[in-house]
């Protein structure tokens, strides 16, 4: 069974000047593929330089800690042995990829994960029946990655990756912000399919509790001034949709 662990990780952003900027402050956390863990926390707080560091992007240096997948160091991996020892970040590929369609982006990295092509015919449907549950115009994969992506789409191509490639632990960030309600619903049952599947450890990045209504993580951790401050389960996002983050800021210093 596949776990990603992070023990006391400290990581601080490369800032333009070349100074370096401490966000994360000792974070310790362990997904085991199968589990839902949701991440909750207040904008500013370092929840997307967690999902940065665990992806591997050079602006964010690693200062202390570590990230390790089945044992493996992942920090010592480039970007994509990450993805080929079995990481996914949904953010991973936000850019335009000029003259790349989705169709052939799919097949390629699913091609380098796997270590070999899939088979065409299994593939052609595969790539067709996950389009279809998540409610998606067949002519999308023709489309080139992300250009003129609208929010919607965006966030149903990283669901479309996550069903498709499999990976053993997904880290989902703010999949749910600006996604209209049909949006959000179809999304979450993409991620609750894969979820069904029990072979990925989910790692959901959240500000709202929304998505919580439709997604039911077994774990969740409150994330507060670069680290976690509270760890409980279901009943916690419950707690924070009702009181918000107020208490948690109190002793956390001004938010940066
Ligand atoms: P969250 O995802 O929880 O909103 P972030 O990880 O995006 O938080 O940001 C945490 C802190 O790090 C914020 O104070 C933010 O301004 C700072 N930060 C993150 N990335 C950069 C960057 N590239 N340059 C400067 N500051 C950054
Ligand atoms: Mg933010
Ligand atoms: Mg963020």
């Amino acid at each position: 069974m596949s776990e990603l662990s992070i023990r006391n990780l400290q990581v601080s952003v490369k800032l333009p000047d070349g100074e370096l900027k401490p966000i994360l402050a000792g974070v310790d956390l362990t997904v085991r593929a199968g589990e839902t863990h949701a991440i909750m926390g207040p904008n500013g707080s370092g929840k997307s330089t967690l999902a940065y560091s665990i992806a591997g992007h050079p602006r964010y240096e690693v200062t202390g800690g570590s990230v390790t997948l089945d044992g493996q160091d992942v920090l010592a991996m480039t970007v994509d042995e990450r993805a080929r020892a079995g990481l996914f970040l949904a953010m991973q590929y936000p850019v335009e990829v000029p003259g790349v369609s989705v169709a052939n982006f799919l097949r390629t990295a699913k091609t380098a994960i796997d270590g070999q092509a899939p088979k065409l015919r299994t593939w052609a449907g595969e790539l067709r029946g996950a389009m279809e549950k998540l409610q998606m115009d067949p002519a999308f994969a023709q489309r080139n990655v992300n250009e003129g992506f609208s929010g919607g789409e965006k966030k149903r191509h990283e669901i479309m990756q996550l069903e498709l490639l499999k990976p053993k632990i997904a880290v989902l960030d703010e999949t749910d912000s600006g996604l209209d309600i049909d949006a959000l619903r179809i999304v979450s049952e993409g991620v609750n399919r894969v979820r069904e599947n029990g072979d990925t450890g989910l790692l959901l990045i959240t500000h709202y509790t929304r998505i919580l209504r439709y997604i039911k993580p077994e774990f969740v951790h409150v994330f507060v001034g670069g680290r976690i401050v509270e760890e409980g389960g279901p009943e916690l996002a419950e707690q924070l949709e009702a009181q918000g983050y107020e208490r948690y800021l109190a002793g956390a210093g001004p938010a940066s």
